[in-house]
């Protein structure tokens, strides 16, 4: 089937990341406040309207659903959502982006209700630092949570970490050799300025410095072959056949030009980037009961009016109001 999804640069698609809850039981500084109000419940699109709208955007050309937050798992009875996001014909791979925290007691039933890929956010081994990250402990539960998923059968297993000069020094090797001892794929991401902290440059530990670290430490990195273009991160292997390491370099060598990615929030807004400044009303359209159509066309619409991509190496870059964690990383 042709996307209808295509943007005024020829841009297609076919991603859609849906964030369930704001809520989250960390409060990571590059993410969020400390302080926060949370949505109301009744402000959440219910499992029913989101959906109603995955049904809309799948003739359109989505098929492929990430399920973010703030922390998804914080959302009750998600594998209900997997199960009926399962049900709907043309959707081949729904992934999960989690905090980890609750993993170790959700993994089996997420896996059962048929999701495959998860990515855990984790940027630290090191108990204290993870605290002074996440402003809250949990390591340990983090740690539960991988070996749950790797147990249930996940595969792939991709761990995040926001990578931080002053903190991610340190982190580089040991978490990539914890990744590699694990079976697990390490995936390094440029700290951006999405959070409620205030964001500079040179609080950026980059790409080509992380390739350093992992190639002097650990052993020399070459492309994947099987290399998808569209995805953010830059995927290598080492070449002693020790697994795979992505880098997302967000910041050093943007990737907007291949973006396939639009956001549903999880109070029901639609954007079409993750640092957009417009944001268009789905729920109120699904709530009041508009007509399919003319949804879809609220979707092309968004799509079609999507700008070239963020400008955070510009004068011109404007912060978004919502931070990541009401957005849906
Ligand atoms: S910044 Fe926006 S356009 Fe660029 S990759 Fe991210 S979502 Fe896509």
């Amino acid at each position: 089937m042709a996307s209808e999804l295509i943007d005024s640069f020829g841009r297609v698609h076919n991603n859609l990341r849906i964030s369930v809850t704001d809520r989250c039981n960390l409060r990571c500084t590059y993410c969020m406040p400390e302080e926060v109000t949370f949505l109301d419940r009744a402000e959440l699109l219910t499992f029913e309207e989101i959906t109603a709208f995955v049904r809309v955007a799948v003739p359109l050309g989505i098929d492929k659903i990430r399920l973010t937050g703030g922390e998804p798992l914080m959302r009750r009875d998600l594998p209900r959502l997997v199960q009926m996001l399962r049900g709907i014909d043309g959707i081949r791979d729904i992934g999960l982006t989690t905090n980890g925290i609750l993993l170790a007691d959700q993994a089996q039933a997420l896996f059962d209700a048929g999701m495959r890929r998860i990515n855990i956010s984790l940027d630290t081994l090191d108990a204290a630092r993870f605290r002074q990250l996440a402003r809250r402990d949990g390591l340990d539960k983090v740690i539960a949570g991988i070996h749950a998923a790797r147990r249930a059968g996940f595969q792939p297993i991709k761990i995040n970490a926001v990578s931080i000069r002053g903190i991610t020094e340190a982190e580089v090797i040991p978490l990539a050799q914890f990744a590699r001892a694990h079976g697990l794929e390490m995936r390094f991401i440029e700290y951006m300025p999405i959070g409620a902290d205030h964001w500079e440059r040179d609080k950026v530990y980059f790409a080509r410095e992380i390739m350093e670290q992992l190639e002097s430490c650990i052993a020399p990195l070459v492309p994947v072959d099987d290399y998808d273009p569209r995805s953010p991160a830059m995927e290598f292997r080492y070449t002693d056949g020790g697994g795979r390491v992505g880098i997302i370099a967000s910041i050093s060598r943007p990737f907007c030009m291949s973006c396939n990615r639009v956001r549903l929030t999880a109070d029901g807004k639609l954007r079409n980037c993750l640092f957009a400044l417009d944001e268009v009303d789905v729920k109120h359209l699904l709530r009041r009961g508009v007509p399919e159509a003319d949804i879809a066309e609220v979707i092309r619409k968004n799509v079609q009016s999507k700008w070239e991509g963020h400008e955070i190496n510009t004068s011109r870059f404007i912060k978004p109001l919502r931070t990541m964690h009401a957005i849906g990383g």
